[in-house]
């Protein structure tokens, strides 16, 4: 990497120059007026940069520049693929993607028949094709997607490639091969595990399968990420299960879309912070969140309840049902929900299971990035797909003031970075890559909503993904240049104190 100390007088050129933003730098520091240079796909110069010269020069005053967005929990695995294109995140400001979250990724996968729950959720059979984590790093390479995608692997992926049914224990023979390819996806920089233990596929897999799968992170200074055990009335147990997975390891957990589901459950956000905060004293844990109020997955049978509605948002038998309500439905066959949803399944659900104060404090606290947890193959996506890194930005910041926007970039931008290991990234810096979106913090905000989720935001003006112009706000284009790439491991160090 070259990092100038200092930019030589003769060399004033550069391929892009951003004249005159509001520079808010990932850093969590106060914004500052200043110019930034491009060269080569990084940042070469920032300050006032008056007399450089560029081919292409951007005069945007008033507006914020801020490091692109990095969508840390995302299911766009074999999506950044099949669409390279990425416009729902683009659009978004996003210019990387954290794929293999909630114990499902695409590779190392080979499938025996359809993919297991919830599996279903990165696509059907066929697009499945990576056998090892090597063979997705280069259909990446090939696919040539508009943003930047790292990844973890999933224990439920896992599972099923060495398992003939997976509601039981895996067997010490089969852990070792689940072991092997693991090391093989972190042997191509792969940048940790993740599992998804509430899931009916994974549920049966005692701690003590995953403290043994979990072993070989360390070496590779990779990570853990889960998604708890449970979010309900059992979520601490599920968190110090996570903490001990971690510590057995010796490696960083994050807990994946922190949330107190369920309305029995709502109110305990300040407990759920606390169990965090402790266990941050003697590891280092972290945790993701999206900006919402509902959840989002395949319809679970244990999720059924009448105390607050669920939206069935696709079925596989009974298509017709997509957008209704999980109660309207029932009534309209005289069924029971639970009965409703069996018929409906396999299906897809939004869930409106939290409480906005929860919700509010998960995301104020300093522990806590942005993650948006999109789902891209549902028809009718939870509307955090295309709306997540906006509506933090204008809805939670601008208009709740939960945080100020240095403060809420940061979050999406210089922490997650850090926490991910993603090397030169998620700060505007000299010698870091130029992902980079600029944007107006009087109008940006989310336009997507739970009836009309595919909505590109507004007030975003432009995305560069290593310094390539990727996305223009006038218009609401993507400019065909797709220049992201996958993104290895760097070696996770110790976070600093949170801001
Ligand atoms: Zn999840």
């Amino acid at each position: 990497m070259t990092t100038p100390d200092r930019i030589s007088d003769d060399n004033q050129t550069c391929d892009t120059l951003i004249r005159h933003v509001f520079l808010i730098d990932g850093s969590g520091g106060d914004p500052v007026v200043a110019d930034v240079a491009i060269a080569d796909g990084r940042i070469v110069a920032i300050g006032a940069l008056e007399t450089w010269q560029a081919a292409q020069v951007i005069n945007a005053p008033g507006k914020v520049l801020s490091p692109g967005f990095i969508d840390v929990h995302t299911h766009d695995d074999t999506n950044v693929i099949r669409m390279p294109e990425m416009f729902p995140k683009l659009s978004q400001g996003v210019t990387t993607v954290v794929v293999g979250n909630c114990g499902i990724s695409a590779s190392p996968v080979t499938l025996k028949g359809d993919p297991p729950d919830p599996m279903n959720l990165l696509g059907q059979a066929g697009a499945f094709s990576y056998p090892t984590f090597a063979s997705y790093v280069d259909a990446i390479a090939a696919a040539k997607p508009s943003v930047n995608v790292a990844a973890l692997v999933g224990h439920t992926a896992l599972r099923s490639n060495h398992m003939d049914r997976l509601d039981r224990a895996a067997t010490d023979a089969e852990i070792m091969g689940m072991r092997d390819q693991l090391t093989e996806a972190l042997e191509h920089g792969a940048l940790g595990l993740s599992t998804g233990l509430a899931y009916g596929n994974a549920i049966n897999a005692p701690t003590e399968e995953v403290l043994a799968l979990a072993e070989p992170l360390a070496q590779y200074g990779a990570m853990y990420a889960t998604h708890l055990r449970s979010e309900f009335a059992d979520i601490l147990d599920a968190m110090d299960e996570a903490f001990h997975i971690g510590k057995h390891a010796r490696v960083p957990v994050v807990i994946s879309h922190l949330k107190c589901a369920g309305v029995e459950n709502w109110g305990r956000s300040g407990e759920v912070l606390a169990a965090l905060e402790l266990a941050e004293k003697h590891q280092h844990v972290g945790c993701d969140c999206y900006p919402y109020t509902a959840s989002s997955s395949t319809l679970d049978l244990k999720q059924v309840t009448d105390t607050y509605d669920i939206q069935v948002t696709w079925s596989e038998p009974h298509p017709e049902q997509g957008g209704k309500l999980l109660a309207d439905i029932a009534a309209g066959w005289q069924v029971d929900m639970t009965e409703a949803a069996r018929r409906l399944m396999p299906a897809g659900a939004v869930y409106h299971c939290m409480s906005d104060d929860d919700v509010n404090r998960i995301l104020r606290h300093p522990a806590t990035v942005i993650g948006s947890d999109g789902l891209p193959n549902d028809p009718l996506p939870h509307p955090r797909l295309w709306g997540a890194f906006p509506r933090v930005l204008g809805y939670y910041s601008r208009e709740q003031q939960l945080f100020s926007l240095a403060a809420a970039v940061r979050k999406m931008t210089g922490l997650s970075a850090q926490r991910f290991g993603l090397d030169d990234r998620g700060l505007v810096k000299v010698g870091y890559w130029a992902d980079l979106v600029l944007f107006d913090a009087a109008t940006i905000r989310d336009a997507a909503t739970y009836t009309d989720p595919m909505q590109p935001a507004h007030g975003i003006d432009a995305v560069w993904v290593n310094g390539v112009l990727s996305y223009r706000g006038e218009g609401k284009k993507a400019t065909g240049e797709r220049a992201g790439r996958f993104l290895a491991r760097k070696r996770i160090q110790a976070e600093e104190t949170a801001a």
